[in-house]
């Protein structure tokens, strides 16, 4: 069975229909990392996307933010002011879903989290240490995770963890050792490169494949300029940070 893994949609419609139709066909199931909602133009469209595709899902600090379970003083500004717009458009059904939720699980045999295993609603895994951390507590050899918008493999070695070289659009082997994997973002990347992220999963022959795909990144910001979003919200999304 393949997954197709993402994270970090962010009410980027866009963003998420392009990953959509340049993986159609490829995938049976849908794991969706948490952070549909925040910082984008299209939260009610976007939720509607991912409910219907039936996702596994967890709740992202976003998400849970939107839904008022994380308070608003723990978002940067830029963040704030966003969910702030969300949260009039979004329907009670909607919230309802969200709050259904949880920020980790396992599913066929995966730790799926949206942060890290240490704070699953916030922990950011950007160094081998906090990667390091996060493999001890697993219960299983693969963590997939989200929340930095940075795509990235950490591998568990006999010396402690390091970060593999990621090739897109060609299947990596996740057999031998323990991973820490994290996509990457669909709607809002910040490795400097804008076009959507995402990855293919493979269960049986426990391989993933990395892969993006240049969106119309000009629509999504003219969305949010109409919506009156303030510029610094706007123009990280030209330069992927
Ligand atoms: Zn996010």
């Amino acid at each position: 069975m393949v997954a197709l893994v993402i994270t970090d949609l962010h009410a980027n419609l866009v963003a998420l229909k392009s990953v959509l139709s340049a993986c159609a066909g490829s995938f049976e199931e849908v794991w969706c990392l948490g952070d549909i909602v925040g910082y984008g133009p299209e939260p009610v469209e976007t939720l509607a996307e991912v409910r219907r595709l039936r996702p596994v899902s967890l709740a992202g600090n976003h998400d849970q933010g939107l839904i008022g379970r994380e308070p608003l003083s723990m978002f940067s500004a830029g963040a704030r002011d966003a969910l702030q717009r969300h949260r009039p458009l979004v329907s009670e059904d909607d919230v309802a879903w969200l709050a259904g939720l949880s920020s980790s699980l396992v599913h066929q045999s995966v730790t799926l989290v949206h942060g890290s295993l240490s704070d699953p609603v916030w922990g950011y895994i950007f160094s081998p240490l906090e990667a390091e951390d996060t493999l001890e507590r697993a219960r299983t050899s693969l963590v997939f995770t989200g929340h930095t918008h940075v795509p990235v493999i950490w591998r568990q070695q006999p010396g402690g963890v390091t970060e593999e070289r990621i090739e897109y659009g060609r299947p990596i082997s996740l057999r031998d050792g323990m991973f820490v994997i994290n996509p990457g973002s669909v709607g809002q990347p910040r490795n400097g490169n804008p076009s959507a992220h995402y990855a293919l999963f493979d269960t049986q022959n426990r391989s993933i494949t990395f892969d993006r795909v240049k969106y119309p990144v000009r629509r999504t910001m003219r969305k949010m300029r109409s919506m009156g979003f303030p510029e610094s919200s706007v123009s990280r999304y030209a330069i992927g940070r």
